[in-house]
């Protein structure tokens, strides 16, 4: 048996199929219910509407939309920070379009850096053979 602490609430549990303890697995359910029955009613609601009705935290809810539990097609005014910035609002992925375009260009930045360096490893051998043709 494999003992290990909640994350969530840190009692001791068996953690051979999940990864937080049963308590809070029935919890964890109990909230989403909650959420949604709230949802269904208040299809318009944000996401502090949503938690103050439900006393579930924004936080939970977060993980909710993340694991796709929660869609945003059913509730379209809830969002959440950016895992990024933290300024902007979001409603999918984890990160807001402007940290996403920021990302990805510095990705596609040192990309080229890295061809940029490969042809100029290119383009010094090239010159020392070149150098040692004449050498020759
Ligand atoms: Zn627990
Ligand atoms: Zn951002």
């Amino acid at each position: 048996m494999n003992l290990g602490n909640c994350p969530r609430c840190g009692k001791l549990f068996a953690m051979n199929f999940r990864d937080i303890c049963p308590d809070c697995t029935k919890k964890i359910e109990l909230e989403y219910q909650a959420c949604a029955e709230f949802l269904r009613e208040h299809r318009g609601s944000t996401m502090e509407e949503l938690s103050d009705a439900t006393e579930v935290t924004t936080r939970q809810i977060i993980k909710f939309i993340r694991e796709g539990r929660i869609s945003v097609i059913d509730a379209p005014n809830l969002s959440y920070p950016c895992e990024v910035c933290g300024t902007t609002f979001i409603k999918e992925s984890n990160m807001c379009p402007s940290c996403r375009t920021r990302l990805t260009k510095e990705l596609s930045q040192s990309v080229k850096d890295g061809q940029a360096r490969k042809e100029a490893d290119l383009h010094g051998k090239g010159a020392y053979s070149a150098v040692n043709k004449y050498n020759k």
